[in-house]
């Protein structure tokens, strides 16, 4: 085998690819390699049997003098990073760099070089060109901060747009609200065969409307990330039946068959939003209704064959949708073809909600078709079925049967509302039953008339000038406490308001509101409301 001679060990170090230099305990250059030589411009007749503070005075004060200094006495190995040696050897790439005095990025290993039965020590100095390294770590970390920068501004946008999109629809609903509260008043009264038929477009036209602002709402919620997915007890019948029951009139007149089946094995009670899940039936059944002509509808609820999954089918016996489009459905403002719209109406946006709050739900959704024959959905969301008696969070009140006017129980009530349309509308929903309306136009007012005068209900709207409904109600049951009202006493206060964000309907309860209702208001809601907390 061949040996390496000493020649040849002296011509590694000299031709290696990294810097080296070995110094001797009293720091002078005993030697350096061509790579040092190359880097440092200059000549080895500078270098060898010179101090290294002579050669590189800027070194004295540093840490890798320092180090070099712990090495030669009590053999200390260093490693010096380029951010741990900011005054690194003035070493350039080349005479362009040196002149700019550009210097190279280094790392450096500070290694004792010394042998048990020889009394001299040594020090040497390894360095490495980092500098592709650094200018790569610190492209990154501009990049990184640039994405930050671009993530914040984008997150501030989406924020805008969710704020905007929150108060718009805000400032839409409330006119809007008169509207459909009028035209449900209107309906009431006698009207010509031509009125009726104008005021039932009229109707359908609002609360297509209302639909579609609600749309874009939910839409901007979901991709803001605003909208929560609640866990809570309900009876999966009671859903079922009143969805179904949503669309009995509609299937009617089409002349359409629609029904429900839930198979045995699902408990009566289950864990899940039901107020998403009825969200999703409605959008999968409005299709189902729109796009069949004849023949049928049928949901039917089942467990997934593991029984981990609540499984949900849509099937219709209608249009039918192209194989190439039914991936692109669930996609937003994306139709079928371009004449839907103005045959069917509708803007393409249902499905991608759809989609959204089942993956929310950590479910899936998914379609067959065939032209011609019909469609069916399919969802699936995980089952969590309780088998206790437990008592859900039922609207109870919305079970209630209303008596008639003449059996209802004479009230007094107060309307804390700033706008005249809506006390107009509520007095017109109210105007047949025996209740004792008294209005007060903002909060200040509210809570004077609420201490002067006896009443048996507070109606309380969320957005009002001066004090503003959530502040008002803060205040009554304020002056409650410090009347010492036992909490069985207290004044129902019901929020009337067109802001549903959950945060929002949240603080209201903290602040000591008894219930929630959302504009608009419906004449049936708000009657049954006040009967249940009249007369129960
Ligand atoms: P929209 O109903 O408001 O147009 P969707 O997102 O709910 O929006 O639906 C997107 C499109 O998918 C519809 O316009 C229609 O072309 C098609 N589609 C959805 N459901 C059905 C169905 N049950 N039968 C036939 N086509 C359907």
């Amino acid at each position: 085998m061949n040996v390496l001679t000493k020649k040849h060990l002296s011509t590694v170090i000299k031709k290696s690819g990294i810097g080296i230099l070995i110094l001797d305990e009293s720091l002078k250059i005993i030697l350096c390699n061509q790579w040092f030589l190359k880097h440092s411009h200059l000549l080895e007749s500078n270098l060898q049997n010179n101090f290294i503070t002579d050669v590189f005075p800027e070194l004295s004060g540093t840490r890798t003098l320092k180090s070099i200094e712990q090495c030669l006495e009590f053999s200390q190995y260093s490693i010096l990073t380029h951010t741990l040696n900011p005054f690194p050897f003035p070493l350039f790439e080349n005479e362009q760099q040196m002149l700019k005095n550009e210097r190279i990025y280094q790392y450096l290993h500070i290694i004792p070089i010394s042998i048990d039965d020889e009394p001299n020590r040594f020090c040497m100095i390894q360095i490495s060109d980092v500098s592709q390294q650094v200018t790569r770590e610190k492209l990154l970390r501009e990049q990184m901060i640039i994405a930050k920068e671009r993530e914040s501004e984008a997150k501030k946008a989406s924020q805008a747009k969710t704020d905007f999109l929150a108060s718009m629809s805000h400032e839409i609903r409330t006119p809007l609200n008169a509207i459909l509260g009028m035209a449900d008043t209107l309906h009431e009264t006698e009207l010509s065969k031509e009125q009726s038929e104008y005021l039932t477009i009229l109707r359908n036209s609002g609360k297509a409307l209302y639909n579609i602002i609600n749309d874009i709402l939910d839409l901007s919620r979901i991709e803001s990330g605003k909208l929560e997915i609640e866990n809570i007890e309900f009876f999966i019948h009671d859903l079922l039946k009143e969805t179904i029951s949503l669309f009995l009139i509609k299937a009617k007149s089409k002349g359409i068959q629609i029904s429900y089946s839930i198979s045995d094995d699902i408990s009566k009670m289950v864990k899940g939003d039901s107020t998403r899940i009825q969200q999703i039936l409605i959008n999968l059944i409005g299709n189902a209704m729109k796009f069949t002509e004849k023949g049928s509808i049928f949901v039917n609820v089942l467990l997934s064959e593991n029984k981990t999954n609540l499984v949900f089918k849509v099937v219709d016996s209608g249009i039918g949708i192209p194989s190439d489009k039914l991936e692109s459905i669930f996609e937003s403002f994306t139709q079928v073809d371009s004449s839907t719209t103005r045959k069917y109406g509708g803007t393409g946006l249902g499905l991608s909600i759809t989609q959204k709050l089942i993956m929310m739900m950590n479910g899936k959704i998914s379609v067959q078709s065939e032209v011609g024959k019909g469609s069916t959905f399919i969802f699936e969301i995980p089952y969590e079925g309780i088998t206790e008696k437990g008592s859900p969070l039922h609207q109870d009140w919305l079970d209630l049967e209303l008596p008639s006017p003449e059996q209802f129980p004479p009230c007094k009530i107060l309307l804390a509302e700033d706008s005249e349309e809506n006390v107009f509308i509520i007095k017109t929903f109210l105007r047949k039953y025996p209740i004792e309306l008294e209005v007060a136009q903002n909060g200040i007012e509210a809570l004077s008339k609420f201490q002067s005068t006896n009443f048996d209900l507070i109606l309380m709207d969320m957005q009002m000038p001066e004090m503003d409904g959530m502040e008002a109600t803060k205040q009554i049951r304020f002056i409650e406490q410090t009347k010492g009202t036992d909490h069985r006493n207290e004044i129902p206060i019901i929020a009337i308001s067109a802001n549903v964000q959950k945060e929002e309907i949240r603080k209201s309860f903290l602040v000591g509101i008894t219930s929630y209702l959302a504009k608009p208001v419906r004449k049936i809601e708000i009657l049954k409301l006040i009967y249940f907390y009249i007369a129960m």
